[in-house]
């Protein structure tokens, strides 16, 4: 079977570490990274770093609206389909890449496979939101990271093939969270003591764009009681710079500015924070993974399973809402939500039907 598979950011990256490998085994996979995050930092570290097969095709279309990013990428696959005539498209997330790379295939009559379909915050103000809905229901093969998201493509009658096959973050974390709990230099580096830090990422359009929302984010950030890391997504630097509240930052002393880091140092400090304060989406499951309470820095959450599980709370942008969660007691139980750390080869084993189903383009 000969595979496209469309990436363009960083957890992209992460999740094409995990299936790429298993993939290639059998399979023929032309890898295109459409450049949506192209600063080293967002990708090319996860390449050396976690071992994805380099990109065969390099796109570099960063920039621009959502709208004018997808429109370019569109622009630049098809040729790329029309070429190499994949038996499927593979396309992972939420992203413009994942939109783009759905749209391209459909229109050249070539099947889809969506890795974490069904995932909904039922936010449709969320660019990521449009994404998933729209790609899942262009999609032949809508492999599932949890009943839940088996549960909103049923009751969204999508009329692709729906799989539970666990979530590939997860292969990716139990792989490398041995080595990263070994690793010390990432929190002598941040100057930060296990158990006594909390770690932070946000870079949401919802939290960073509106200028509002960011000096609230800020506040929070000021207010929290302990040492804070804070690799800072370039989108929230570049914010946080233009409203003139990345000075305020730097100036906090128990604030540590980072830039953003490679999967290893980042699972390192998560594996020993206190707590993950966070508005990304796998950040929240990662947390989970590794026992670390988590605190989201949004209303809402595709990851409903670890706020029911009493392992994450939505505290929106609310910095009393945030520091009465670091006092919660967590549960006992962290019952597996997310599958064994086998999800990349229930992917590869679903591939293998739509292709054996597939219907030659006209
Ligand atoms: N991550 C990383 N370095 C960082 C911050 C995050 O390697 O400085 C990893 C993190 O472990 C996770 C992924 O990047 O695997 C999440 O990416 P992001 O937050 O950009 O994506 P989202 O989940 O919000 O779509």
């Amino acid at each position: 079977m000969k595979l496209v598979t469309v990436i363009g950011n960083r957890p992209q990256f992460v999740k094409a570490a995990a299936v790429s490998r298993v993939l290639r085994e059998h399979h023929e996979e032309l890898l295109v990274n459409t450049g949506q995050h192209y600063d080293d930092e967002l990708s090319t570290i996860f390449v050396t770093e976690l071992g994805i097969p380099r990109p065969e095709k390099e796109l570099r279309l960063g920039n621009g609206s959502n709208t004018a990013q997808t429109a370019r990428m569109l622009a630049q696959l098809e040729p790329i389909l029309v070429e190499s005539r994949p038996d499927a498209v593979l396309v992972y997330g939420d992203t413009n890449s994942t939109l783009a790379g759905a749209l391209a295939a459909a229109q050249a009559g070539i099947p889809i496979a969506h890795v974490e379909a069904g995932m909904r915050s039922f936010d449709r103000r969320m660019p990521e939101e449009l994404n998933r809905v729209l790609t899942d229901h262009m999609s032949q093969l809508l492999l599932c990271s949890s009943q839940t998201a088996v549960d909103n493509l049923g009751r969204e009658q999508a009329i692709g093939e729906r799989v539970l096959v666990g979530d590939v973050m997860v292969d990716v974390a139990y792989m490398f969270q041995p080595r990263a709990a070994a690793d010390d230099v990432p929190l002598r580096e941040a100057a930060v003591e296990p158990g006594e830090y909390v770690l932070v990422t946000a870079h949401r359009a919802g939290n960073v764009d509106d200028p509002v929302r960011l000096k609230a984010l800020v506040d929070l950030l000021l207010a929290l009681p302990l040492p804070v890391v804070l690799p800072l997504h370039p989108r929230t630097g570049a914010r946080l710079d233009a409203a003139g509240l990345l000075d305020t930052l730097q100036a906090a002393p128990h604030i540590r500015l980072t830039p953003p880091l490679g999967y290893l140092a980042f699972t390192a400090l998560l594996m020993r924070a206190r707590a993950m304060l966070t508005d990304s989406g796998g950040v929240q499951k990662e947390a989970y993974l590794a026992g670390v309470p988590c605190i989201t820095l949004r209303d809402t959450t595709e990851w409903v399973e670890t706020v029911t599980n009493g392992w994450n709370v939505l505290v929106d942008l609310d910095k009393d809402a945030a520091i009465a969660a670091l006092e919660r007691i967590m549960p006992a139980e962290r019952p597996e939500l997310y599958g064994d750390g086998h999800a990349a080869a229930r992917v590869v084993a679903a591939l293998d039907l739509v292709a054996a189903a597939a219907v030659p383009a006209p």
